[in-house]
C-alpha cells in the first residue's frame, strides 16, 4: 500500500533514482519512487557501454544484465586508419532494460516502495515550502506528502524547475543523438568502436557497442550547435549505408546527452537533484550511467542522513554538493574542459592520435607507454586529450 507521507519521495527510477532510493531506505528512510512508465528501465534511450568500475560498487555483476563483455576499444581516425587501446579494464554493454529493473528491485528489497505509472507533475507547497510531490496516476490526480524530493526525472527533467532551480543548457553543451540497434551485421564482440571526423560526425563521434557477433547499438552525438544543419540522423545514416548496408534495424532511439558541468545548484530546501536531472554526465564521453550511480549512492546517504537530523535545509544538503565536488565533481570540470578541445580538434589531430596509438604494442600498452609516444612522435599533440581516451574508454 502507498502511504500519504513519507521521509523522502524520489522522481524517476533510472539508474540514479533507484540507486538514491536503495541508499535512503537502506539508512532508514521511508522512501517512495514515483515512476511515470509502466517499469522501469522502458524506454531504453541508451548505448548502454558502462565500465566494471563505474557500476560494480553499487550492484553484483549479474550476466542476465550482461549483453557483452568488452576487452578492447577500437579508434578510427577520419583517414579511414584505426588503433586498438588495450589495457582499460573491463567494460560492459548492458541489457539496460534489465539492469534498471535490477537497480529497482534492489531498493525494493532494501526497503523503498516503487509506483510504476505515476506521473509528477508538480510539487506540494505550504507555507512556502516543498512538502510533497503531485503526481497523476491510472488517470487519477493525487497528492504524496514528504519532507524532502528527490528529482532523478533524466535529462529532461523538470523538478529543478519546479523548484526554482536553473537547469537550463547551453546548445554546444548538448549532444543530439540519435541510434539504431542493428542486427545481421558483422562486430567485435569484444570491442567497442569509435569513429571520429568533421565528415563523420562533427563534434563528437560515432559508436559501435556490440551486444553479440551481429548485434550493436549504433549512435552518433552530435554538439548541438554543430547540428543546426545536418542534423545527426543524416550523419548516421551515412555511416551506415557504408559499414552495414546489409544491416537491419530493430530500434531507433532519439534523445539528447548533456556535456556541461554540473548545475551550480543541486540542491535547495527541502529537494536534491542527482544524475541526469543535475547534469552529472562526463562531458566528454556522454557517459552518465556509473557517474550518476555515483552521485546517487552519496544523495542517498545524506538524504537519510538527513532525516535522521531532521534537517532539509540547503545549508545541511549542501554536503552532497561537497562530497559530490571531492568525488567526481571536479574531474567533471576537467572532462569538460578537455571536451571543449576535443570538439574543435581538426581530422589531421585525430589522424595523428591514431598514428599515435598505432605505434604501441599491445601487451606494452599503458598509458605512461602512450604519453611517452605522444611527446616522442608529435610533441604538439595535445596529451590530455590523448589521455581522456584511454581513461575513459567507456562511458
Ligand atoms: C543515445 C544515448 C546514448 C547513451 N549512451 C550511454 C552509454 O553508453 N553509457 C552511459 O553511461 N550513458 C549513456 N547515455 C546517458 C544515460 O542514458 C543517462 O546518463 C542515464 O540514463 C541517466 O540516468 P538517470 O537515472 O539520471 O536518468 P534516466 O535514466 O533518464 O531516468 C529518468 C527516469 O525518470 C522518469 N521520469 C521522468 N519524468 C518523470 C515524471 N515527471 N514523473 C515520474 N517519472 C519521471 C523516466 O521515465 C525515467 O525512468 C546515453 C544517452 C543517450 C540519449
Amino acid at each position: 500500500m502507498i502511504s500519504s507521507k513519507y521521509d523522502v519521495v524520489v522522481i524517476g527510477s533510472g539508474p540514479t533514482g533507484s540507486v538514491t532510493a536503495r541508499y535512503a531506505a537502506e539508512n532508514g528512510a521511508s522512501v517512495l519512487i514515483l515512476e511515470r512508465d509502466r517499469e522501469p528501465g522502458i524506454p531504453v534511450r541508451c548505448a548502454e557501454g558502462v565500465s566494471h568500475n563505474g557500476i560494480a560498487p553499487f550492484i553484483d555483476i549479474d550476466q542476465r544484465w550482461i549483453a557483452s563483455r568488452i576487452e578492447t576499444a577500437k579508434l578510427t581516425a577520419p583517414n579511414g586508419e584505426s588503433a586498438y587501446l588495450y589495457n582499460n579494464g573491463i567494460g560492459y554493454v548492458l541489457e539496460r532494460r534489465l539492469f534498471d529493473n535490477a537497480l529497482a528491485e534492489l531498493a525494493c528489497r532494501n526497503g523503498a516502495q516503487l509506483l510504476t505509472k505515476a506521473n509528477a507533475t508538480g510539487l506540494v507547497w505550504k507555507n512556502n515550502r516543498i512538502s510533497g510531490v503531485k503526481y497523476t496516476h491510472l488517470g487519477q490526480k493525487k497528492e504524496v506528502l514528504c519532507d524532502l524530493v528527490i528529482g532523478a526525472d533524466g535529462v529532461e527533467s523538470r523538478v529543478g524547475r519546479w523548484a526554482g532551480i536553473k537547469t537550463d543548457v547551453a546548445l554546444k553543451d548538448i549532444d543530439t543523438c540519435v541510434q539504431y540497434t542493428m542486427v545481421d551485421i558483422k562486430v567485435e564482440k569484444d570491442t567497442i568502436e569509435f569513429f571520429f571526423g568533421t565528415d563523420i560526425s562533427p563534434g563528437g563521434y560515432v559508436w559501435i557497442f556490440p551486444k553479440s557477433e551481429d548485434t550493436a547499438n549504433v549512435g552518433i552525438g552530435i554538439s548541438g550547435h554543430m547540428a543546426t544543419e545536418k542534423g545527426p540522423k543524416y550523419y548516421l545514416d551515412n555511416f551506415v549505408e557504408r559499414h552495414f548496408p546489409k544491416g537491419k534495424i530493430t530500434c531507433r532511439v532519439y534523445g539528447g546527452v548533456t556535456t556541461a558541468k554540473t548545475l551550480k545548484k543541486i540542491v535547495k530546501n527541502n529537494i536534491m537533484l542527482v544524475g541526469d536531472a543535475a547534469r552529472q554526465v562526463n562531458p566528454l564521453t556522454g557517459g552518465g550511467i556509473a557517474q550518476g550511480m555515483h552521485a546517487a549512492s552519496i544523495a542517498g546517504k545524506i538524504a537519510a542522513e538527513a532525516v535522521k537530523r531532521e534537517d532539509f535545509s540547503s545549508q545541511f544538503l549542501k554536503k552532497y554538493r561537497k562530497e559530490w565536488d571531492i568525488r567526481l565533481g571536479n574531474i567533471q570540470n576537467t572532462m569538460y574542459s578537455m571536451k571543449e578541445k576535443v570538439i574543435n580538434m581538426s581530422n589531421d589531430r585525430f589522424n595523428r592520435l591514431v598514428k599515435v596509438c598505432q605505434g604501441i604494442p599491445r601487451d606494452e600498452f599503458s598509458l605512461k607507454k602512450l604519453f611517452t609516444e605522444a611527446v616522442k612522435g608529435d610533441p604538439k599533440l595535445i596529451l590530455d586529450i590523448a589521455k581522456a581516451f584511454v581513461v575513459y574508454k567507456m562511458k
